[in-house]
């Protein structure tokens, strides 16, 4: 209810004063809630969502640059999309995330069947663009020692790999990140490992131990809260903590079935659980857009139907701004 406004009170030069403060400490809280957190995708295909496309760039409003799960379509240390790269994040080991191996060229090969025939064994695509760029590559569960070791191996710090396990959190360049629970795998392939030891655990058909997969909650200087899924199933940890306890706003969803929750499950994730403001569809494992269009009967289709809040298709290239309160203001 309205009150009536008191005009009786006579204004004190510390009156004046603290109102001041509080105008000045207003305007600021609104010039950080108005600068937005800029989301590039690295994906194979100019201006389309293809079938390999894991990774973006996330450009906090203070510059600092996260690149999210490189997997194969960031042609190497050298692709000129890249620039400055202070944190990489990698939500698991597996091929497609950290890049066993990754594209000759952007644009090579097809959208749903891309090229990538440049192996990055015993490396990763993650730990030569990490070499090159000298990141930090921020990690939870057992993988940053695996990380560091792999930084020494190739004449870089291994203290670049900083851990996040869950529950804890690392500030970097201003950016805090924490992981969470992701229900997965995460078998390291024997060939990143390489010797007797190597071969031995590839001819019984089993993978290193790199701990429990991960999915990631960033906080940016602006405010805005991201989830990134990660390769994941349904959790209790994206209600309970993913929104109860970070409220996210903006989320990641991967939600190309079979590896990761399908379209369905995906989208009860957004509307029953996280309840973001919007989401960036991810890891179709198909074409998911021709001619920059969201294709006909795709699962990203079908993703996009069943969410209640907006679904962004990362278009490779084309970079969205979203703000504090995870809407997109820019680039959607
Ligand atoms: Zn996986």
């Amino acid at each position: 209810m309205l009150q009536p406004r008191q005009s009786t009170l006579k204004e004190s030069p510390g009156m004046i004063r603290t109102t001041c403060m509080a105008a000045l400490g207003a305007a600021l809280a609104f010039s950080v809630s108005a600068q937005t957190v800029k989301v590039t995708p690295l994906g194979g295909f100019d201006g389309e969502f293809c079938a390999q496309d894991r990774a973006l760039i996330f450009e906090d409003p203070n510059g600092t640059r996260i690149l999210y799960d490189p997997g194969r379509s960031v042609a190497g240390a050298a692709d000129p999309r890249l620039g400055k790269i202070d944190v990489i994040l990698a939500s698991h080991l597996h091929g497609d995330h950290v890049g066993n191996a990754h594209t000759k060229a952007v644009n090579a090969g097809t959208c749903a069947s891309p090229d990538m025939s440049v192996s990055d064994m015993p490396n990763s695509n993650a730990v030569n663009i990490a070499v090159a760029k000298k990141s930090k590559i921020v990690t939870g569960s057992e993988m940053p020692p695996f990380f560091a070791a792999k930084l020494k191996a190739n004449g870089g710090d291994p203290a670049n790999s900083i851990l996040a396990r869950f529950g804890g959190s690392v500030t970097v360049g201003g950016v805090r990140i924490a992981t969470v629970t992701a229900m997965h795998s995460n078998g390291l392939d024997p060939d990143y490992i390489g010797g007797d030891l190597g071969k031995a655990m590839k001819d019984a058909g089993i993978a290193g131990d790199v701990g429990l997969p991960t999915g990631y909650v960033l906080r940016f200087s602006n405010g805005l809260v991201v989830y990134l899924s990660g390769d994941t199933g349904i959790t209790a940890d994206q209600e309970f903590t993913v929104r109860n306890h970070y409220n996210a706003k903006l989320v990641v969803m991967n939600m190309g079935d079979g590896f990761t929750t399908g379209p369905a499950e995906a989208a009860y994730v957004i509307n029953e659980l996280v309840k973001p403001a919007s989401v960036i569809a991810s890891h179709a494992n198909e074409a998911g857009t021709e001619n920059g269009k969201v294709r006909a009967g795709s699962k990203t289709e079908a993703f996009a139907k069943a969410s209640k809040v907006p679904v962004h298709v990362p278009l490779s290239g084309k970079t969205m701004e979203f703000d504090a309160g995870g809407k997109c203001t820019a680039g959607c």
